[in-house]
């Protein structure tokens, strides 16, 4: 199935508002194994409408359009779209009696333009809105099929769920599975796939953000235990490519999944931050559960703080600098020795710009337990915030891999 999405709005053209409705009906869609193949975005302008409407029933199996709908002047989506079509806009008596009697009972007024909201394409259905007010429509028209959806993302959501995707559903069966893999690249994981992964109608996509890519499989057809055994059969032949690199199934993200994990084993952690600067901290206390886990958090940033705080000694930090191997076991074990936690993660290196010590990138991460330590070094490229993410991303990946998997 191929889609185009039209959004309607001067103020998306003014850039006055971000066209947050045209990303989300494009994920929506993609989830489903719908594939959009262009998005517009256009003026409140009669004619522009009409053209682009006219252009997409031809292109298209399905038209999804967002805004205009409303009971303004400048709110013409139907009427373009009836005059494109050639068909005429009808009064609906029936569901206007509805809004009126909705409005009557939860004692709102009703303004007179609102009507002109009532007037439907020649043949459609009308989606009653339950979040707001302006209806939305379904048509048919040779071949395509377009859904008119409300402007204001709440209303557009909603009407979304309920109208498109129910709609979508019952023609085809869709699964989407996804894993995670951190520490290669997104050309990596793809000419990996690429060269080594061959299963007939299985749609496969991938999504980079740093050292983390995401790999989408979509199977879709009218047989469950066929798309299931191909999604089982696809997952099977990742799972022995990516082995050491896959963090997760189905999406879940690796903070929620070391929060979990760290629940179940009772593990108590702690940070020592010198490059993170906090950013480890704050990404796991923006999971629910955190407090169960986190006991102490440190930004020891400065190699006073990482003598004074942590123990780590001046021969140490003249000797090897702060940006060393010796100085991130020393900060983890200063960390672990306060005896707040079961598991103390130190992280130092250098974010940039300007190199001080050691390249920019070099990282050392170190982890100390009663069982276990460990020190890792690292090389990361990217600007300062790009460095502290991979630093982030690196650490939850050891700390699943080596201290709770297993
Ligand atoms: P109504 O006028 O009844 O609210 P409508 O369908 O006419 O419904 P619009 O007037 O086009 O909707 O838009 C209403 C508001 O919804 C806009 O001012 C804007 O805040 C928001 N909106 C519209 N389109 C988008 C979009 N594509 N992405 C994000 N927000 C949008």
């Amino acid at each position: 199935m191929k889609a185009m999405i039209i959004s309607v709005g001067k103020e998306l053209l003014l850039g006055d508002i971000d066209n947050t409705n045209e990303v989300y009906i494009a994920r929506e869609l993609r989830q489903m194994g719908v594939e959009v193949v262009k998005q517009i975005t256009l003026n409140d302008e009669l004619n522009s409408l009409k053209k682009e409407f006219h252009g997409a029933i031809q292109e298209v199996d399905l038209l999804v359009v967002s805004g205009g709908l409303g009971p303004t002047e400048d709110d013409i989506t139907k009427e373009a779209l009836g005059q494109a079509l050639n068909l005429d806009l009808i009064f609906n008596e029936d569901l206007y009696a509805d809004f009126v009697e909705e409005r009557r009972k939860l004692g709102r007024e009703i303004t007179s333009n609102v009507k002109k909201q009532f007037y439907t394409i020649q043949g459609s259905n009308s989606l009653i809105n339950h979040w707001g007010s302006a209806p939305g429509e379904h048509l048919f028209f040779k071949e395509c099929h377009i859904f008119l959806l409300p402007g204001p993302p709440y209303e557009l959501r909603n009407m979304f769920l309920n109208y498109v995707k129910d709609f979508i559903k019952t023609r085809d069966l869709i699964e989407v599975r996804s894993l995670s893999i951190v520490n290669l690249g997104e050309s990596q994981v793809e000419s990996i796939i690429r060269q080594r992964f061959h299963i007939p109608k299985l749609e496969v996509n991938t999504y980079a953000q740093n050292n983390l890519v995401e790999v989408k499989l979509l199977s879709q057809g009218q047989d469950q235990k066929k798309i299931k055994e191909k999604l089982d059969q696809a997952e099977k032949v990742l799972t022995e490519l990516f082995k050491g690199n896959i963090y997760s199934f189905q999406g879940q993200d690796l903070r929620t999944r070391v929060v979990k994990l760290c629940r179940e084993k009772n593990i108590k952690i702690s940070f020592a931050e010198s490059i993170t600067g906090g950013f480890l901290a704050k990404t796991i206390t923006s999971c629910s559960g955190a407090s169960h886990i986190l006991k102490y958090s440190l930004v020891s940033y400065s190699n006073e703080v990482k003598h004074r705080e942590l123990g780590v000694s001046q021969k140490t930090l003249d000797c090897y600098g702060a940006v060393s191997r010796e100085t991130a076991l020393e900060m983890s074990r200063g960390l672990y020795e306060k005896g707040y936690c079961d598991l103390a993660i130190a992280t130092t290196g250098e974010a940039g710009p300007c190199p001080a010590e050691k390249k920019v990138g070099t990282v050392f991460v170190s982890f100390y337990s009663k069982e276990k330590q460990l020190v890792q070094e690292f090389c990361f490229s990217g600007d300062r915030k790009e460095i502290q993410e991979q630093t982030v991303n690196q650490v939850l990946f050891l700390l699943l891999k080596e201290f709770l998997e297993g």
